[in-house]
């Protein structure tokens, strides 16, 4: 399937289409899993996963903090469009009630808090099932990852991911980019896009962006297979949460809260 892909692109397929080829093909190739973690040629795992310790979040950032959301939209050029119906988002804060549906009216103490929130990179994720030209896909490593010029804009994906993870470009969102980051493609109206857990960085051996911005630790990342790893620590000694457990759909995002 991986191969499949790669000779797809390096035929030119994405050439033919003629949509900003050759970055967007660096990028995709680039992002490809290095194997064995830490490697030279970049950071790899079994299956990435991802803890936000809300407390440390809360107690030190302040609800006012946007490091990380800056940071991630920087690095991958997220448009900033003021019409919240249109706006584009990777990763962004929701109040509890709306990011925890299931649990209103049971933990009064965390009413009202904000929660970052972002894709899950679930295990078994309903909207790779439904894309229909394969544009959202899977990797070895647990990243659910989007091949822009393969989107099609139908936006199945959108309805099928129950935590509204994903964003359309109802328009060219170039003109709403401040500063353009080089190193990653920009996307074009009519595609769907969201949090890649920075693929791209990890294949040059950095740590997603968000986690490198937060100055109180509170973001962790790491491999959830891996024993020895900070985020399996943090599972094995703290109550975490997941989004919507009850739907089967495993997320790779956890929560401290306590
Ligand atoms: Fe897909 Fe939504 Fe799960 Fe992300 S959170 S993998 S977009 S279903």
């Amino acid at each position: 399937m991986q191969m499949d892909r790669r000779t797809f692109l390096k035929m030119g397929g994405l050439g033919l289409l003629g949509l900003m080829a050759a970055p967007v093909i660096d990028v995709l190739l680039r992002s490809e899993p290095a194997r064995g973690a830490g490697t030279s040629s970049g950071t790899a795992a079994a299956r990435w996963a991802l803890v936000v310790d809300m407390k440390k979040c809360w107690e030190s950032g302040g609800s006012a903090c946007q490091d990380c959301i800056l940071a991630c939209h920087r690095a991958h050029n997220v448009p900033d469009i003021p019409d919240p119906q249109e706006q584009v988002r990777w990763i962004w804060k929701e109040p509890f009630e709306h990011a925890f549906p299931e649990q209103r009216g049971r933990a009064e103490s965390l009413a009202g808090k904000p929660f970052l929130v972002l894709c899950n990179h679930c295990s078994d994720p309903p909207c790779v099932r439904v894309c229909p030209t394969r544009a959202t896909f899977k990797r070895k490593d647990g990243i659910v990852m989007m091949d822009y010029h393969r989107c099609i804009g139908c936006r199945y994906c959108m309805a099928a991911c129950p935590y509204g993870a994903r964003s359309f470009n109802f328009r060219d969102p170039r003109p709403y980019l401040s500063t353009a980051n080089p190193a990653y493609p920009t996307r074009e109206r009519g595609v769907v896009e969201k949090c890649n857990f920075c693929a791209e960085r990890l294949a040059d051996g950095l740590p997603p962006a968000c986690v490198e911005a937060c100055r109180y630790g509170a973001l962790v990342f790491g491999d959830l297979e891996d024993p020895r790893s900070p985020v399996r620590e943090i599972l094995r000694t703290r109550f975490t949460i997941c989004r919507k457990p009850e739907l089967g759909t495993r997320p790779n995002v956890y929560y401290v809260v306590g």
